[in-house]
Parts: structure tokens; C-alpha cells; sequence
């Protein structure tokens, strides 16, 4: 049983991520506390199917055991080991390899992060170097895109579109520009799937010009699917039509797969299924499967070698204590081997039934649109689905069908919008996805 004093504790000292403190402290705190596979136990030791995968990062699933002997083996032998002054550890090594053998293209420098916000700053700052190093440090705006998340650190949120993310943090900053989303169900420009990447290619033309032209801009940041904004898919070849522009402008092309890395969307990468080769790329999440924090940036070979030569025998000045940490690592390489061994099969056919049982409740009254690829979905309420009218947010927050699942034995992403949203551990059952299928049902019906 949960002890009362542990709610104290944490409404008197735990600072918790993207919370309403006072709306927290009021409610308390849920404390899970064991996992098994989908499933996870809270203190009172009830079960819950994780629909979300923790924070869409548990993708091998919980007490994978193979993943806990990788860190304690590591731990035990060597659990730290810098990678400065020229120092480095196997299982760093070895993933770095083994990542960018697998990795589209020529995105062969992986540079280790503990997370995906500094995946993402790393990235501008080495983005800026290259510029630098290029001979046009003017190349100095950035261009991500609405409704797009792009992690919390304090350069990053701003390219991160999310407002909670910037009311009082003085982000965006003036060089942190925004294009409209792809978001197909609500696009003035209607669901055409050609319709939808001209207005994107023209979006980004405009902004383009309006920033003084494409000598000024140094990168366009796009997330395979974005997730926080609500899990909004773009149409088959948005991706590529998009990395071509830039690419024929001389921008470069960044794909955050944070959250789509690792078998979210079916392989190991999601810019594969559009064919894409980024210039850079970040990881993290899926990338240990949460189990210890890591992210990852890639960097292609021109890239890097622009960087390296310019630098010469300076050091380039960006690096952390952790980086490329070795138990990490080697959770890292343990996860490689899980995905491969099955984890990524797995997911696709689990990602099949999921997809096929939510297109099937797209009768339900409340349901104005069902969308998502693999593991990795959403549904979007509405009152009127004629009128696509969002549920009132007053009436309905988010919080209220966040409990309602989980008092329903679920726990799923409720966004602010009325969107219920999916990323369940690849590991997932028939069972598993039926029970989350027939839980979003009765949440849906108890909603009405
Ligand atoms: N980029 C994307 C696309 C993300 O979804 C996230 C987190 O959800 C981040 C970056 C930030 O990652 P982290 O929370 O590990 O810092």
C-alpha cells in the first residue's frame, strides 16, 4: 500500500516535468510501482496495461531481464568511463558501430547524449559550427515546424512549437522560425495527400523568403511523425518532397526521430519509410528502451568531416560527463539485439491489430479522427463530427479522460485537445492490445 506520507513527500519536494504544480499537489501523486512486459503495478498493486509505453520510450517492455544483466554486468566491470581526452569503452565503441551501420545513408558519427532535449541542442550547436566552418555563418535561422516538439532545453524549446513550453521562458528567439503543420485533419488545404505537401513545400518557400532567402537559413527540423502536437501523421512522401527542398537549397535536413526511432513505426528508423537520408539525426528513448537515459545524435559524413577539419587540432568545445556512458551503452547494444531478434516483427504485427481495432471504433460518436503508423496512434474526439467541433476544454479536460482510462486498468496520452494517444511497448500481446482496444471503448463510452 501506498503510505500517505510518501504523497507528502512528493507534494513537498518532488518538482515533477510539465505538471500544474498546484494542480498537482492537490491531486497527489500516482506511484507505479513494478512492471512487467505491457503491464505495469501501482503502489496499491493494481494492474494497468501501459498504452503509452511510459513516455513513449518503454519499447522493449518492462523486466526485459536480458536488459538489467547488460547494465549490471557493465556496472560491475567498468561504470564510468569519460570520453574525453582521447578515452573511450567498448560498449560506447560498439554501439556508436553498430547504430551507424544500421542508420539511413551516410550517417555515420554518432555523437551520445542522456536524453533527447540535448540530442536536440547538440544539434545546433553543431549546425552552427558547420556553418561556421563552411564559410557562411550567416546560415543562421532555424525553421522547425507547429504543433512539432523538439524537446525542453532552453535553445531547443524554442524550436519546440508547443506553448506551455514557451509562456515565461523568453523562447522562441528571433532565429526560430515556424512553417504550419501537415496535421491532415485539420489542413485548411483539406486530407489530399498532394495538396497537403504542396502547401508544406510552399509554407517553407514563403518563410524562406520572408527570412531573407535560403542563404540565411542553416537547418529545417522535422519529426518523422509528430508526436507531442497530438501524434499527426504526414502523408507518405511529405518527408522526402520536404528533405528535397531543403537539400536543393542547401539547407540542411534534420529528422528528430526521438520518439519514431527503435520500432515505434515499424523499423528501426522512420525516415526509411519515406526514403529519406537526413543530415543529422536524433535519437534517444526507444534507443535503451528507457531503461537508463541516452539519446543520440547522427551525423552524416560530410557533416562531421566539415566540423573535423575545421577544427583541425582544436577541440570542438562540446561534449558532457556522461556522454557516451557506458552502461548506457551497453543497455543500448542489449536493446539493438531485442529489437532485432523479434521486438521489431513483433511490432509491426501488434501495431496491425492496434491500428485495425481503433479504425474500428471510428463509429463511435466521440471519434472524429483515428490516425498512426505501427505502434504509434491516435484518436481525436469531437462533439460534432461534422463540424470537427473539439471537445469543450473546460468541460472535458484532458486530465478527466486521462483518470477515466486509468480507472478503466489504461494508461494512454491524453493531449490537451481531446486527443487520446497510443505507443504501447512493441512487446505487446494479442491480449495486451485487445484489453487496450476494449479499454478505450469503455473510456469512450463512459465519456459520452
Ligand atoms: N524530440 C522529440 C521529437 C521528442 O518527442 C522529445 C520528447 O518527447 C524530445 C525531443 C526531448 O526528449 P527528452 O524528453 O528525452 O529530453
Amino acid at each position: 500500500m501506498l503510505s500517505n506520507s510518501l504523497i507528502e513527500l512528493d507534494r513537498a519536494h518532488l518538482v515533477h516535468p510539465v505538471a500544474s504544480y498546484r494542480g498537482h499537489e492537490k491531486a497527489g501523486v500516482r506511484v507505479i510501482a513494478s512492471g512487467a512486459g505491457a503491464t505495469i503495478t501501482d503502489a496499491a498493486g493494481r494492474r494497468l496495461v501501459d498504452g503509452f509505453a511510459g513516455l513513449w520510450c518503454v519499447n522493449a517492455g518492462y523486466g526485459q531481464q536480458s536488459l538489467v544483466e547488460a547494465a549490471t554486468r557493465q556496472m560491475q566491470e567498468l561504470p564510468y568511463a569519460t570520453g574525453y581526452f582521447g578515452l573511450g569503452s567498448e560498449p560506447a565503441i560498439r554501439l556508436a558501430a553498430a547504430l551507424a551501420e544500421r542508420a539511413p545513408g551516410d550517417l555515420n558519427h554518432v555523437f551520445f547524449t542522456l536524453g533527447g532535449s540535448d540530442a536536440v541542442d547538440s544539434t545546433i550547436r553543431f549546425i552552427r559550427y558547420y556553418w561556421q566552418a563552411k564559410g557562411q555563418p550567416q546560415r543562421d535561422q532555424f525553421i522547425s515546424i507547429e504543433q512539432g516538439y523538439h524537446g525542453s532545453s532552453t535553445v531547443g524549446a524554442g524550436l519546440t512549437a508547443l506553448p506551455a513550453f514557451h509562456a515565461g521562458f523568453g523562447v522562441p528567439f528571433d532565429w526560430q522560425h515556424k512553417i504550419p503543420s501537415h496535421y491532415a485533419y485539420r489542413n485548411p488545404v483539406g486530407d489530399d495527400a498532394d495538396a497537403i505537401i504542396a502547401a508544406s513545400l510552399a509554407a517553407l518557400d514563403a518563410k524562406i523568403v520572408e527570412i531573407g532567402g535560403p542563404e540565411r537559413v542553416a537547418a529545417f527540423y522535422a519529426e518523422p511523425i509528430q508526436g507531442s502536437g497530438g501524434v499527426l501523421v504526414p502523408p507518405d512522401g511529405w518527408m522526402k518532397a520536404m528533405c528535397d527542398r531543403c537539400r536543393s537549397l542547401g539547407i540542411l535536413f534534420i529528422a528528430d526521430e526521438v520518439i519514431t526511432g527503435f520500432g515505434r513505426t515499424g523499423p528501426l528508423f522512420a525516415c526509411t519509410d519515406d526514403g529519406v537520408v537526413p543530415d543529422l539525426m536524433t535519437t534517444a528513448k526507444g534507443l535503451t528502451s528507457g531503461y537508463v537515459p541516452m539519446g543520440a545524435v547522427f551525423l552524416s559524413d560530410a557533416v562531421y568531416a566539415t566540423i573535423a577539419d575545421a577544427a583541425g587540432t582544436a577541440a570542438v568545445g562540446h561534449g558532457y560527463t556522461y556522454s557516451a556512458h557506458p552502461v548506457s551503452a551497453a543497455v543500448g547494444l542489449e536493446a539493438l539485439r531485442l529489437y532485432e531478434d523479434g521486438l521489431l516483427a513483433n511490432g509491426v504485427k501488434a501495431g496491425a491489430r492496434l491500428m485495425a481495432g481503433l479504425h474500428a471504433l471510428r463509429d463511435h460518436p466521440l471519434v472524429g479522427d483515428v490516425r498512426g503508423r505501427g505502434m504509434l496512434a491516435a484518436i481525436e474526439l469531437v462533439v460534432d463530427k461534422e463540424r470537427k467541433t473539439p471537445l469543450p476544454a473546460a468541460a472535458e479536460p484532458s486530465r478527466r479522460i486521462f483518470d477515466r482510462a486509468w480507472d478503466n486498468g489504461l494508461v494512454i496520452r491524453a493531449f490537451t485537445n481531446g486527443v487520446m494517444g497510443y505507443a504501447p511497448p512493441l512487446c505487446c500481446t494479442d491480449d495486451d492490445i485487445d484489453a487496450i482496444l476494449e479499454r478505450t471503448a469503455r473510456t469512450l463510452d463512459q465519456t459520452l
